[in-house]
Parts: structure tokens; C-alpha cells; sequence
């Protein structure tokens, strides 16, 4: 697979996905208390997005039964939401959705606290965050991928964190995931080059324990191997003639959730 570059018009498609992404994870962000069920979550995401004639990303994507991907503690990714999960104090939750609007994709993930955690856990989901926000500050034109993965693995693993390496990121565009990868770890000046017109999806999943993971029966639920907690951010980046842009940031500037108190 070769890197397929977007055009501005392609890049303003993505744009209008991404931001109904990031709307649809701040409306789930701010709903979330304990003892609503992850299949609340997900009825709330679809319908908010069918209002904006869109279509949710994940449902159905490789047999995926859901819309959104609900991860609770130490569930890493691909959590299926259920009438029969309840949500808990102190729980930490990640909430992967993608949207599908007029032939383009947009994709992000954030973790967010259910009512009081434990410091750990904030402490995790801050170190996992800013492991983002590093690597995607080394997206520019010319630098190499493996510039934006070094940096990521180095934030998570200074802090005494395992950085995923069985899931990456990828590019994305009229396909929800193409190339290049885009993994959590790796060397700086290696990989391909960036340039405008890269769209990439960015998305560290950091654990507390191991970097191992292990599928559930389910054939989804993918957990930390030792069952410790793991926190996943994501958002899409692209590069442009005018610099980077995050494109599933909300406007003002806001992360999509999770931001407060971490
Ligand atoms: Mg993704």
C-alpha cells in the first residue's frame, strides 16, 4: 500500500468528519457518570451522528458489532459496548469512534475519568495525552515518521509506562485506515518522510504493567496482558502547505474530553 495524498478540497472532507467525531466524543465525555451502560454510549453517538447525515465508522468494519469502541481499564481497544456493562466510579474509560460523511473519514479516541479515579490513573491518562500532543508537535513536512513514534514511546516510557505495539495508527482518508502505519514506538529519522498532504490518524495506547495484550473471547476486547490499566488518545492530523492542522480538534481549541482535572 502507498501513501495516497489529499488534496486541499479531500483535506476539508476529512476536516467536516473529524469535527463531528470530536463533537460526538465531547457530547459522550460529558455524559458519562457511573451507572449508565457502554450501550448508552453508543445508541447516543449513532443518533447524534444520523442528525449530521453521517455515518458511524466502526459498525460493522471487519464484522464489528457496535459504533463506538468502549475500553474500560484494562481493556486497551475494541471494547464492545452492552446493555449489561455499567460504568463505575473510578473507572477509566476510552471511547474510539470514527464518522463516514461524504466519502471521508475521520477518526479519534479519548480516555476519560468516571467520577473520581485513583491518582495512578489520572496520572496515566495525563502521561497518555501528552504522549500524543509530543508526537503530534514532530508532524511537520520533511521530518521522518519514526520522528513522531520516538517521541511518543520516549514520553510514555520516561514516565515508566509500555507502549502497544500489537495496534497502531495509520493514514486515513476515503479508507478508514491506509498507509503509512503509524506506530507508538520506533527511532527518529527513520520511516517515510512527511509531507503535505499526509493525513494521519494518531493514536498511543499506553499501559501501566506490560506492553503485552491478550484478544477476549469475544474475538474483540483486546486487554493488557497482566490486566493492568491502559489509556488510548487519538486524533487526525494533517499536514498541509500551512503547517499542521488537528483536525479533530474542536474548535476553540478544546481536547476533545477528558482534559479536566487530569
Ligand atoms: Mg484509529
Amino acid at each position: 500500500m502507498s501513501i495516497i495524498y489529499k488534496s486541499k478540497d479531500e483535506i476539508e472532507k476529512i476536516r467536516v468528519s473529524s469535527q463531528l467525531v470530536a463533537e460526538t466524543l465531547q457530547r459522550l465525555a460529558d455524559a458519562i457518570r457511573p451507572g449508565m451502560t457502554t450501550l448508552e454510549l453508543d445508541r447516543m453517538a449513532e443518533a447524534y451522528v444520523a442528525e449530521h447525515g453521517a455515518v458511524p465508522a466502526f459498525k460493522g468494519y471487519r464484522g464489528f458489532p457496535a459504533s463506538v469502541c468502549v475500553s474500560i481499564n484494562e481493556e486497551v481497544v475494541h471494547g464492545i459496548p452492552s446493555a449489561s456493562r455499567r460504568l463505575e466510579e473510578g473507572d477509566i474509560v476510552s471511547l474510539d469512534f470514527g464518522v463516514l460523511k461524504d466519502g471521508y473519514y475521520g477518526d479519534a479516541a479519548v480516555t476519560v475519568p468516571v467520577g473520581k479515579v485513583s491518582e495512578e490513573a489520572r496520572r496515566l491518562l495525563r502521561i497518555t495525552r501528552d504522549s500524543l500532543y509530543r508526537g503530534i508537535e514532530q508532524v511537520k513536512a520533511d521530518a521522518h515518521l519514526g520522528d513522531v513514534s520516538h517521541v511518543i514511546q520516549d514520553h510514555a516510557e520516561g514516565a515508566g509506562y509500555f507502549v502497544v505495539r500489537a495496534f497502531v495508527g495509520h493514514g486515513i482518508g476515503s479508507s478508514l485506515h491506509e498507509a503509512p502505519q503509524v506506530p507508538n514506538f520506533g527511532a527518529p529519522g527513520q520511516g517515510p518522510r512527511l509531507r503535505p498532504g499526509m493525513v494521519l490518524a494518531i493514536e498511543p495506547m499506553v499501559n501501566v504493567g506490560t506492553q503485552d495484550v491478550r484478544v477476549l473471547d469475544d474475538e474483540w476486547t483486546v486487554v493488557t496482558a497482566d490486566r493492568s490499566l491502559s489509556a488510548h488518545f487519538e486524533h487526525t492530523v494533517a499536514i498541509t502547505d500551512n503547517g499542521t492542522e488537528i483536525l479533530t480538534l474542536l474548535d476553540g481549541g478544546v481536547t476533545p474530553a477528558g482534559d479536566e482535572g487530569l
